[in-house]
């Protein structure tokens, strides 16, 4: 198995969603009075070779997020500046790799946010699986008041729901992806209610895909909560958990929007010493 990471563009946002300040509706106001903003911020797609077919984990941005400025959404017209060219499409990149929309086997969305589905128009012919709360949260008109785009899903988007239960991984409730148990997706709620996260086991390491679960890193080893998720204490104790498991375990802790992402993806560079266990002899 290969997890390989593909940048679909950038994104800036307010610095007070990547690192929440204040509590409760403070926190989430925030997000709209901060005038600062983060560095541009690279949006990642992950492609996961797998002997069952390739797996992808989120689809990037589209071109058409450049149009968000006319949106009538406050916070899609506000509080969020894309970059993307059409050529860093997922579509075109994996076309450059040699893998055809037909290659891909499956497509495993962490949330619906735009960021993260704006490059499902390339997967007309995958099976795509999508937290059966999330497409719930994000679909119709109570979708896009929540600032979804659902109106930018291709016509043919039909997610298969995804419940996740049936298995468990460290602390997380679970359910495979692969017919092997090498690739599972878990719960990570927070960042929204449905987001899940997907778990690649590569012999000792595993590689943690986790959407925005936080920002960066340094976010999710402080327990940082961000600007935008609506419960601050679901979101903590996912933070918690990715940590406990991180302690247990080598985890490569890879988040859409981290800039050094890449770079530990490449060096399997873990987010946690483990804790030696104590044996009784
Ligand atoms: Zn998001």
């Amino acid at each position: 198995m290969k997890v390989h990471a593909i940048q679909t563009g950038f994104v800036r946002i307010k610095r007070a969603q990547a690192k929440g300040r204040g509590h409760g509706l403070a926190r989430r106001l925030a997000v709209f009075t901060d005038r600062h903003w983060t560095d541009w911020l690279p949006t990642y797609a992950w492609l996961i070779e797998h002997h069952e077919g390739i797996i992808m984990v989120d689809t990037g941005q589209g071109a058409h997020l450049l149009e968000t400025g006319r949106s009538l959404h406050p916070y899609v017209r506000w509080e969020v500046v894309f970059r993307i060219e059409r050529e860093e499409e997922i579509g075109p990149q994996l076309r450059a790799l040699g893998i055809g929309s037909r290659d891909v086997k499956r497509v495993v969305l962490t949330h619906l946010h735009m960021d993260h589905d704006g490059g499902l128009a390339h997967f007309p012919l995958s099976e795509i699986l999508v937290s059966r709360r999330e497409f719930d949260a994000a679909r119709g008109w109570a979708g896009r008041v929540r600032g979804y785009l659902p109106q930018r899903w291709p016509p043919w988007f039909d997610p298969v729901p995804l419940d996740l239960g049936v298995e468990r991984v460290g602390p997380f409730i679970a359910s495979r992806l692969t017919a092997d148990g090498a690739v599972v997706a878990v719960a990570t709620p927070g960042h929204t209610a449905g987001h899940i996260s997907v778990l690649a086991h590569d012999g000792d390491i595993t590689f943690f895909l986790a959407g925005d679960t936080s920002y960066n890193q340094d976010l999710m080893l402080a327990g940082q909560v961000d600007g935008v998720s609506t419960d601050e204490d679901v979101s903590r104790a996912t933070l918690g958990a990715i940590q406990h498991l991180a302690r247990k375990h080598p985890t490569v802790y890879l988040p859409t929007h981290d800039p050094q992402s890449a770079v530990r993806l490449a060096s399997k560079v873990k987010a946690l010493p483990q804790t030696v266990e104590e044996h009784k002899s």
